[in-house]
């Protein structure tokens, strides 16, 4: 078994080799989310890949060890603090348990360490990495009392999103703020403190101030992972600058190769268009939620597109991811049965050579996986199999021996998928408070607005059921 990947930094398919066997787990450090407001469904498809490629990586026996930052000190989370007027922690708070919240509606396993910016080990770490990059002639600082990283000095700059820098120099206008610099490419490692920061600033050896988004990231990723990590991933949005800056610091301090593999996740479309507030195509989880789909259809519908294709999300293929999990689970209904019936009961055995290719599931999807993730490879033979197997249940052709085979490959694949139906079912806010409108209108015998509402509990992908304990609430089984 060999598994390729390809690496943004070569731009090529690679052969994955660990750092080094007897290093320990594969490491892997993925940008988390900056909480100044909740994450969307564009952030999660990012947060989804990298969840399958770590849980490929178990299923081919690897161990991981992940790393996902929070970043929760920068201009947006001050800028929202102040304008809420409340503290910057508590301001960021709300976010990160928001975050959490909806990375576990959507399946998402938990990075083994999510270290936040503002602790105070790292703030240390940060201001020594800044330290030694100005006494390697890699960083200065300017005018405005704030730090920059010198990129003329570090010769691979732009290596990762085969940039060039004379182009940096042609792009126009320079913004007020960045006269002090040398190069309008060189980029913030410590940000001197002004009157919008408000009480947000540590003190350092260059006066008081905060940490750039960038050197987060190096200090957190190399305090916790060592100087070089296997896998670093990110949406693709993040190569310039974030993950170039990445590298320069990281290396600039340790003068050692940072990342082995680089990858990156494409974007998110709504309709086709980029996801926007102005364009009224914005969503986070909780907005799919309460148009009454589950966390497990949206894990579905931004899982199911290969990493490097950009996704384009719509309501149909909402729709459409109900209708696949509903085929799953009516087959796996299936084979359960299947797998319990007595063999003896047949009347004539199974002629194994004419239904071979059902009687035993193959390595194709998790081989499909091994080539660059490709899980829409590996889902078109997971349908693949579901057609045969259920034709093959059609014509008698599959007793419970290949049954319950396929009952087992399904709990290995899903410890990749983690499709498994819901068994908990959340009923959005929205749908609770029509059901209790319904309920008090019902005791009024109001009965024309108690239809009304059982009509928008329905527009919402809703029944309700009106029984002797109440009424019960229950998903539409069909696509909303
Ligand atoms: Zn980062």
């Amino acid at each position: 078994m060999t598994m390729r990947f390809f690496n943004t930094y070569s731009r090529k398919l690679e052969e994955f080799e660990p750092r080094d066997p007897t290093a320990g787990p594969i490491s892997i450090y993925t940008c988390g989310p900056t909480v100044y407001s909740r994450a969307h469904i564009g952030n999660f498809r990012a947060y989804i890949f990298e969840d399958l490629l770590q849980r490929h990586l178990e299923l081919r026996g690897y161990k991981v060890h992940r790393v996902m930052n929070i970043t929760d000190v920068d201009d947006k989370t001050i800028r929202g603090a102040r304008e809420a007027k409340v503290p910057l922690a508590k301001f960021t708070e709300q976010f990160k348990k928001a975050f959490f919240e909806d990375a576990e509606t959507l399946r998402i396993k938990r990075a083994d360490e999510s270290p936040a910016a503002t602790d105070q080990r790292y703030v240390d770490r940060m201001i020594d990495m800044i330290g030694e990059l100005i006494a390697r002639g890699l960083a200065y600082q300017a005018d405005d009392k704030s730090v920059y990283f010198r990129i003329n000095k570090f010769p691979n700059y732009g290596k990762l999103a085969h940039f060039d820098l004379t182009q940096l120099q042609s792009t126009g206008r320079v913004k007020h703020d960045e006269y002090d610099k040398e190069h309008i490419g060189d980029f913030a490692l410590w940000k001197a403190w002004d009157e919008e920061d408000g009480d947000v600033k540590w003190d350092s050896p260059w006066g008081p101030g905060r940490p750039g988004w960038h050197i987060e990231c190096s200090a957190m990723a190399t305090a916790l992972l060592g100087d070089q990590i296997d896998i670093h991933c990110g949406g693709v949005d993040n190569i310039f600058p974030h993950h170039e800056a990445e590298i320069a610091q990281s290396e600039g301090v340790t003068g050692k190769k940072f990342v082995r593999y680089w990858l990156h996740c494409a974007h998110l479309l709504v309709d086709g268009q980029k996801m926007a507030k102005s364009l009224g195509n914005f969503y986070t989880v909780p907005d799919i939620l309460a148009k009454g789909y589950t966390g497990r259809e949206l894990r579905y519908a931004l899982l199911r597109v290969h990493y490097r294709v950009p996704l384009n999300f719509t309501w149909e293929g909402m729709k459409e991811a109900r209708e696949s999990l509903g085929r799953i689970d009516e087959w796996l209904a299936r084979l359960q049965e299947k797998s319990q019936e007595a063999t003896a009961e047949r009347s004539t055995p199974i002629n194994r050579e004419q239904a071979s290719n059902v009687q035993h599931p193959t390595q194709k999807f998790e081989e499909a996986l091994d080539d660059d993730l490709n899980i829409s490879a590996a889902l078109g033979f997971l349908f693949e199999s579901i057609r045969e197997t259920n034709r093959a249940m059609d014509e008698d052709k599959l007793d419970a021996a290949p049954a319950k085979a396929w009952l087992d490959w399904w709990k290995r694949i899903n410890t990749v998928l983690d499709l498994e139906p819901e068994t908990k079912i959340v009923v959005p806010e929205e749908v609770t408070r029509l059901a209790e409108e319904r309920e008090k209108v019902r005791r009024e015998r109001n009965w024309k607005r108690s239809d009304e509402l059982r009509d928008q509990v329905f527009a919402l992908g809703w029944d309700i059921r009106d029984t002797k304990e109440g009424q019960k609430l229950t998903p539409r089984a069909g696509p909303g």
